[in-house]
């Protein structure tokens, strides 16, 4: 049997049923004829905005759109022949409220005359909001947790919840005695939450309120609140006397949320959201919204105190650094003056017990004379890294024969020392402009290092050489106690001695090579050395020749 019904029998069953079909289904359906007047709408439309039929129907498209460009664009596209797909607008309901829709359109027409559109509407404001939130929670999370500063941060998270979100916004951190303080409160008008805030801040909130939906409630069991319809008797109720129930009633508040804010679970605060837009009512998706802003603003505050202890720490560091650094600069001031005339004594003593034929007493003498000298070197040491520190060191430039001061400074050091044999070799004369007395410092460094990390060898080694015109090479060769290689990187720091069991048996303090490198990166030099733990060092320094 042929089912199949001629396309005149379709016509006709669909005609008979046509206008009950559209009513049936739940796509909002409307015709707009050629002048923009609604000639036709189905139960769904009119469910959707909540008119009746003749508020409605014979009126101009055009009144129910928010956006007049956005509804003459959709006309011109239509008269065009163009067909509509997915576009947006915003339809206004019958209560007030305003709903966010896509269309999809064509026209039908006959004979090439325009007869009527055919337009099926979908309500996507949920879908809207959803996104506009998520979309207002990635742009607040990225900004926020880049703020470090506390306030900084609460006062950028309030800029995008108020009025965006909420008309009042609150924030209360939870602290070790069990109570909640205030740390922030916004308000659209901020005079009308004044009272509310003095009153906040002389009561913080308590962990054990019973009363369940509050704000200690939801502090204590970590369970966010959601009140989408506020009442007079709810206010009432919430209220602590009669003249805050009036007070908040004034405020019209609409709708409310209370989130915990909680970070790996532990919570450490509570967020309340109250809008007061009959418009902006509060539903399950906003409160999974405010519980995820919630616990951004928890991270967000989390971090900048983090920020803030490490700060303050190291504040505390610089300035006690401070303080022990202005502590050596005044010490060594003030030793140097009985220092020097404590040696400046010690040396007429000697003479005088010299002269008087006294060796015990002039021995004891010469012994004090070398713990003056070093003490005196402690001072000088501490003297200049003070100034090294406060950029105050100050050179003397002059022109001089290096290999002459080599000699100079390794005869005095030979002086020194019964133990060990300073042998020199000198490359070809080479004149150069520098500090004299800070280079011979260097030197007197550098071989006084190997004298005292070499006990039980007796020989140093200096060499000088030019790799070229325009550079000399100072270099001190020990066969001593070496330097571990894990321990190597960190010679020329500021207090950095060797560790390990020789770190008490060598005098010092770790200064010498510090000052040293400061003294030879001033003269645009390099400092540098080659150690093996165990076999001996070699310490070099190169400077521009004049
Ligand atoms: P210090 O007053 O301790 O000698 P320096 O700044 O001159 O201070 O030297 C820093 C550290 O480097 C020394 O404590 C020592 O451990 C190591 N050091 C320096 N020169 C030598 C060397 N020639 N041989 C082995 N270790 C050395």
């Amino acid at each position: 049997m042929n089912t199949e019904k001629s396309s005149g029998e379709i016509a006709e069953v669909m005609n008979e049923s046509l206008e009950d079909f559209l009513d049936k289904i739940t796509v909002a359906v409307h015709l707009v004829d050629r002048a923009g007047i609604i000639v036709y709408a189905n139960k769904a439309e009119l469910k959707l905005l909540g008119y009746q039929k003749e508020e409605y129907i014979g009126h101009n498209i055009k009144e129910f759109h928010v956006e007049e460009n956005v509804i003459d664009n959709i006309f011109s596209k239509l008269i065009g022949q163009e067909d509509l797909e997915n576009e947006e607008s915003k339809l206004k309901c019958k209560d007030g409220s305003v709903i966010d829709v896509v269309i999809n359109s064509n026209v039908h027409f006959e004979d090439h005359q325009f007869k009527h559109t055919r337009c099926f509407t979908r309500d996507i404001t949920r879908l809207k909001k959803v996104e506009n939130l998520l979309r207002l929670l990635n742009k607040a999370g990225e900004e926020i947790s880049a703020t470090l500063d506390t306030q900084e941060a609460l006062d950028k998270i309030t800029t995008f919840i108020v009025p965006h979100f909420a008309d009042w916004f609150v924030v209360n951190e939870l602290r070790d005695d069990g109570y909640a303080y205030l740390l922030k409160m916004a308000h659209t008008v901020p005079a009308q939450v004044t009272w509310a805030e003095n009153y906040r801040r002389a009561h913080p909130i308590s962990l054990n309120d019973p009363k369940v939906g509050s704000v200690g409630w939801v502090l204590r069991t970590g369970e966010g609140v959601l009140n989408p319809e506020i009442t007079d008797k709810m206010i009432e109720e919430g209220a602590m006397d009669a003249e805050q129930a009036e007070i908040l009633k004034a405020l019209s508040i609409k709708s409310v949320m209370i989130v915990p804010m909680q970070i790996k679970g532990k919570i450490n605060g509570v967020v309340s959201f109250i809008s007061c837009n009959p418009l902006n009512k509060y539903d399950e998706y906003t409160l999974n919204f405010a519980k995820d802003f919630a616990n951004r603003i928890a991270l967000t505050l989390e971090n900048a105190r983090l920020y803030e202890e490490i700060k303050k720490d190291i504040n505390e560091k610089i300035q006690a650094d401070k303080q022990k650094d202005e502590f050596i600069s005044i010490a060594s001031h003030e030793l140097k003056t009985p220092v020097t005339s404590l040696k400046g004594y010690t040396q007429i003593l000697q003479m005088l017990f010299e002269e008087q034929k006294d060796s015990v007493a002039s021995d004891m003498l010469s012994k004090m004379n070398k713990q003056i000298d070093k003490l005196t070197l402690l001072i000088t040491e501490m003297l200049d890294i003070t100034k090294i520190d406060n950029g105050q060191i100050a050179f003397n430039f002059s022109e001089f024969d290096f290999n002459e001061l080599v000699k100079e400074i390794a005869a005095e050091m030979q002086n020194t020392t019964k133990t060990h044999k300073i042998s020199v070799q000198l490359g070809k004369k080479i004149k150069i402009k520098a500090d004299r007395n800070r280079t011979a410092q260097v030197m007197i460094n550098l071989i006084s290092n190997a004298i005292k990390y070499s006990p039980g060898q007796d020989n140093v080694l200096i060499t000088v050489k030019s790799p070229d015109r325009q550079t000399v090479r100072f270099c001190v060769r020990d066969f001593g106690i070496g330097i571990p290689a894990e321990q190597q990187s960190k010679i020329f720091n500021r207090f950095y001695r060797v560790s390990g069991e020789n770190k008490y048996t060598f005098p010092g303090v770790g200064l010498g090579l510090y000052i040293s490198s400061e003294i030879i990166k001033r003269h645009c030099g390099t400092i540098s050395f080659k150690s093996k733990e165990g076999a001996g060092s070699t310490f070099c320094f190169q400077l521009p020749g004049s």
